[in-house]
């Protein structure tokens, strides 16, 4: 059977029935009120660490527009972070956090103050971290350099879901925590061993914490980005946006209108974060692979090759 849902044009199979007549239902409705599904996070109580740039930054936003009720921006760069939580305006409350994550009393206190200022907590948006410094192969293995990086990478993601599931479990409520992966993590690559490690800690990290939370109704899952010209990674390469989104452009498998920008990884994240993704948890939310994946993390002016 056919349907027009919002002028798109949809084939259901096996929609007479069970899930496939309730998909029909819910694309008739969507199609007929498109407006009335605008708002998927309406009063909602989120922190998004790493929140003052990037990827974070972007979600700031979309949450403030999809009816988020507070938002706190948990980041080490005041200055940005106050400027972004005071653009939101009356959109939303939203307050900006100095919390560096690799510090437990830190995390402990921006959940803290959270609930003490907004009552409760529904969605953590684990996100702050930070890209290799040197090559890290592991015969050039830098461990102080490693050390600092997993601090931020694994371990401010543990604190996080640590305290925001403490919290959640302590209001019983149904809350969603996310974390930033990467496709890195589903990499081999010749270099960065030390991020790619660290991000494949933060999807095992991410396994067991659904699974352990999910007796409390609560639920986590994972975004792992392909590459996104965002301030972290224009420095790690030293590119301009422009430049670095035509040299991946030409690896991404996917082929789209556009490359992936910071936007697409912010609904993705709309999405785990609201009620439209009920029963959804234990998930790593792949954002669009590459070409010649090995090359990923190498720097610039080599071609993509299929592997
Ligand atoms: P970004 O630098 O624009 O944003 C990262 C934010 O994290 C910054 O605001 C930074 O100040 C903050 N941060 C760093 N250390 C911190 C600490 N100790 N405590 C609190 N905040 C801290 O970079 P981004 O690309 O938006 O990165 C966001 C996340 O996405 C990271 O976890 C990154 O590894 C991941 N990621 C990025 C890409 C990409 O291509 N840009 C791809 C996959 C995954």
């Amino acid at each position: 059977m056919s349907n027009k849902v919002g002028g798109k044009v949809a084939i259901i199979t096996g929609g007479a029935s069970g899930i496939g007549e309730a998909t029909v239902r819910g694309f008739v409705i969507h199609g007929a009120h498109p407006k009335a599904y605008n708002k998927k996070l309406q009063g909602k109580v989120a922190i998004i660490t790493g929140g003052a740039s990037g990827i974070g930054a972007a979600t700031v936003h979309l949450f403030a527009d999809h009816g988020a009720g507070a938002i706190v921006i948990a980041d080490i760069q005041d200055e940005k972070g106050e400027e972004l939580a005071a653009s939101i305006g009356d959109r939303c409350a939203c307050t900006y956090v100095h919390c560096d994550v690799t510090k437990e009393q830190d995390v402990e206190s921006l959940v803290q103050s959270t609930i003490r200022l907004h009552g409760r907590l529904d969605i953590m948006f684990c996100n702050a971290g930070i890209l290799s410094r040197s090559m890290q192969t592991i015969l050039e293995f830098d461990l102080p350099s490693y050390e600092k990086l997993f601090a931020i990478n694994v371990g401010g993601v543990a604190a996080s879901i640590k305290y925001a599931g403490q919290a959640m479990v302590k209001a019983s409520s149904r809350g969603s925590i996310i974390c930033t992966a990467s496709i890195a993590a589903g990499l081999a690559s010749d270099r960065n061993t030390d991020y790619v490690m660290s991000k494949s800690s933060v999807i095992a990290l991410m396994r067991c914490a659904s699974t352990q939370l999910a007796p409390n109704g609560i639920r986590v899952n994972c975004v792992s980005p392909g590459p996104v010209a965002t301030p972290a990674l224009c420095e790690n390469l030293g590119m301009g946006a422009d430049d670095i989104e035509s040299m991946f452009s030409r690896m991404f498998r996917l082929k789209n209108d556009g490359v992936l920008k910071v936007k697409h990884v912010a609904d993705a994240v709309v999405f785990l974060a609201s009620e439209e993704s009920q029963f959804i948890t234990g998930h790593n939310l792949w954002l669009s692979f590459v070409v010649g994946t090995p090359l990923l993390c190498r720097h610039i002016g080599k071609e993509a090759e299929e592997t």
